[in-house]
């Protein structure tokens, strides 16, 4: 029996012929001038290095899973297509496209799938059009003799539920959530419909994201993790094209030259095209025999796609911006983007980098104070902080007030903080806006009662909460104070801050050079270890990896969580504001509003100098 014979006969299938995917689309394919921006039948030769990858997906290839961590634009998405064309007209079988979302899906249907039946004339006479009633044609499922094509979201737990399907096609997967419906991760969850069947085939592809986070570098990385390799029209030296090897004037991207790694010529980029036809993927790793991982830099992009000097183009305009140049490497170089900004930001670094303003005394640009309060079982760490437009934030004050938080000595210090004028470099004064105090602790009830008496003041209270990519403050609910014995229904507000988003947010500012936050004399080395005490760590949650903050082992950090609970009191304060004109109210009016009255300060000694 041969083994077209034998495959088909395996699957329960008709015989197939040994046709691979590249040659069925240069057969039959037909890109049309809807979706594509060369219309026409479809040539591999325009995309050489798509030949091979297309081709583990032929029925005659004995790989079983193909990986394609690929740059935008360099035809991944073709590759696709016409694997969904061979399948439905040569290999037919069941099989499930996965997108992100089911409105990607609908989209892929209507944009791509339609088009592409429509203008390929063999795929047309096995497909009945959607419109006439029961053609087993619908927007999330395509019917066709041998087979069946359903559609569906990463987030519909239902749709990946379906039934068993040979082929499996997951597009984009770096977009995937991690988690759909409580069901756990939807790749596992599509992969399990293709257990029963022994030759299936499984493409996933996508642009990578976030280094550890990334589904697609994962996936290549336990594959054999195959790079292109080119000639150089030199040397002939074969290499695989990397982002460091190209060269350009300063500031002129149509300079742009590749350096060849051994003779070192600068290669023009019109040499592409016959560099591409005569490359050839090469294995990087040991491989298993059924994992072919396919790794491509934009590059490789054909000629009148995407150029080497667009690409310089793309990084000179990108390169000092944070979220540009991660685009940029994400779908550009189709790498991974490391977000290192915890590790660069040290004690040592921050210490040395303050700036020479007094404690106590706001610099010109603060415009408003908050601060943050952590309650501790012997003491109140405070910090006051000052703000100015775009949320440029100044360390103004921090200390640690000392005694028993059950006993009112210790939050009579604390009304000091708050009744304080702190000068401004203009003479004038400011008050602090809103105090967020910590109710985590053991003094909950003396956290509590304290809000509620100083409510017009500006303080509240808050619970840190280390829930993931939750809002840097929640909505606030009213909570019941327990005042001497005498319960007092829904007496404070109280809010939840997403401590772990925040402490993203200023730590990212943190790391840059021209940081918007500002250091003076206000705090020693200790303030910067505890600013600097927590890392972000790697934890797996369902076999998904996440970040998470994580405190060092035996270090305090005190000082972050005033940080943190200071930056959520300004999160509060726009509540009160025009969000739009709030800075340039602040600066007219010289001080908060709104006013509050004045309240005599307590008897209770305050010890602390500044
Ligand atoms: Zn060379």
């Amino acid at each position: 029996m041969d083994r077209a014979w034998r495959d088909g006969f395996l699957e329960g299938l008709r015989p197939e012929q040994p046709l691979t995917v590249s040659q069925w689309a240069d057969l039959h394919r037909k890109l049309s001038s809807k979706a594509s921006a060369e219309p026409g039948p479809w040539r591999t030769s325009r995309t050489p290095y798509l030949q091979e990858p297309m081709d583990c997906l032929s029925t005659s290839s004995l790989v079983q899973r193909v990986v394609l961590q690929f740059a935008a634009q360099t035809g991944k998405t073709e590759a696709g297509s016409n694997w969904l064309g061979y399948v439905i007209d040569h290999a037919p079988g069941p099989m499930l496209c996965v997108q992100p979302t089911v409105e990607m899906a609908k989209r892929l249907s209507k944009q791509r799938l339609e088009s592409m039946i429509a203008e390929t004339p063999v795929l047309a006479e096995k497909i009945a059009p959607a419109r006439s009633r029961d053609s087993g044609n619908t927007m999330f499922s395509k019917e066709f003799p041998g087979g069946i094509m359903l559609l569906t979201g990463a987030n519909s737990a239902t749709g990946l539920r379906s039934a068993p399907c040979r082929y499996l096609f997951m597009d984009e997967i770096d977009a995937f959530p991690s988690d759909v419906d409580g069901e756990g991760d939807p790749v596992a969850l599509a992969e399990r419909r293709t257990t029963t069947f022994a030759r299936r085939k499984i493409l996933l592809t996508s642009t990578p994201t976030v280094k550890d986070f990334s589904r697609i570098e994962a996936e290549y990385q336990r594959s054999d993790q195959r790079r292109y390799y080119v000639p150089c029209p030199d040397c002939g030296e074969m290499q695989w094209l990397q982002w460091s090897r190209l060269k350009w004037d300063n500031l002129k991207p149509e300079t742009a030259r590749y350096e060849c790694e051994k003779c070192g010529s600068k290669i023009e980029e019109r040499h592409k095209p016959q560099m591409l036809l005569a490359g050839e993927w090469r294995a990087t790793a040991p491989s298993n025999g059924k994992t072919a991982g396919f790794h491509l830099s934009g590059l490789y992009s054909p000629l009148g796609w995407l150029s080497w000097e667009q690409l310089v183009d793309d990084f000179l305009r990108a390169k000092s911006d944070a979220p540009m140049l991660k685009s940029f490497v994400n779908t550009r170089l189709a790498e991974t983007w490391e977000e290192d900004y915890a590790s660069k930001v040290s004690a040592d670094g921050l210490f040395a980098k303050r700036e020479d303003y007094e404690p106590g005394v706001c610099p010109d640009g603060v415009l408003l104070l908050t601060s943050g309060v952590d309650v501790q079982d012997n003491r109140l760490a405070v910090s006051v902080w000052g703000w100015g437009r775009e949320e440029e934030g100044w360390l103004i004050w921090h200390q640690e007030l000392f005694g028993d938080p059950t006993q009112p000595e210790v939050w009579g210090q604390l009304d000091h903080v708050l009744d304080t004028g702190w000068a401004k470099a203009s003479g004038s004064e400011l008050k602090i806006s809103q105090m967020a105090i910590d109710s985590g602790g053991h003094c909950t009830h003396e956290s509590y009662n304290y809000a509620r008496e100083r409510a017009r003041q500006g303080a509240v209270v808050i619970k840190g909460s280390s829930k993931r990519n939750g809002p840097a403050v929640g909505k606030g609910s009213k909570v019941d104070v327990n005042w001497k014995g005498r319960i007092i229904k829904r007496g404070v507000a109280l809010f939840i801050v997403g401590s772990d988003t925040i402490k993203t947010t200023l730590f990212g500012r943190l790391k840059h050079e021209e940081s918007k936050l500002h250091f003076g004399l206000a705090a020693d080395e200790e303030y910067y270890r505890q600013l600097t005490a927590e890392k972000q760590s790697l934890r797996y949650v369902k076999g998904f990896p996440v970040r998470e903050w994580v405190k060092k082992a035996s270090e305090r950090n005190e000082a972050l969580d005033c940080a943190v609970y200071a930056y959520a009191a300004l999160q509060l304060c726009y509540r009160r504001y025009n969000r739009a004109t709030m800075w340039d109210q602040l600066s007219k009016q010289g001080r908060p509003a709104p006013l509050r009255s004045k309240k005599e300060a307590p008897a209770s000694a305050f010890t602390n100098n500044w």
